[in-house]
């Protein structure tokens, strides 16, 4: 990763879940609407079909929000364009945040698809 995107990358650390408030380290409390199901990846309190097999203490609070740190790997950023929407951009952009929505359609479907040109 470039030293940049890495400069960039710490100042999404939280010590503490921004909404359960658990510290790094610890498992989410439950209805934390950040934690991510372990199964699909999926927000967790939308998850209705792995509530059994979901283990909480992968999903630990590590300092980020779920997925950033992957999509900064892959160099997955997309800013707000006005009149066009989520477009794909270099992550050195001033506006870039993180493409979350491209890595959860990667997640499901393992394959990088919706920036396709059609
Ligand atoms: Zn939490
Ligand atoms: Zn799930």
């Amino acid at each position: 990763m470039k030293a940049s995107l890495k400069k960039k990358l710490e100042k999404e650390y939280q010590k503490n879940c921004p909404d359960c408030g658990v510290e790094v380290g610890e498992e989410h409390l439950t209805c934390c609407d950040v934690e991510r199901c372990s199964v699909c990846g999926g927000q967790l309190l939308s998850c209705d079909e792995h509530q059994d097999a979901h283990n909480s203490a992968e999903t630990k609070w590590d300092g980020y929000w779920p997925g950033i740190k992957k999509c900064y790997e892959k160099g997955w950023f997309s800013r707000m364009v006005p009149g066009k929407g989520w477009v794909p951009c270099d992550g050195e952009h001033p506006e870039a945040t993180a493409d979350l929505n491209r890595l959860a359609y990667f997640q499901v479907y393992g394959k990088d698809g919706i920036y396709k040109e059609k």
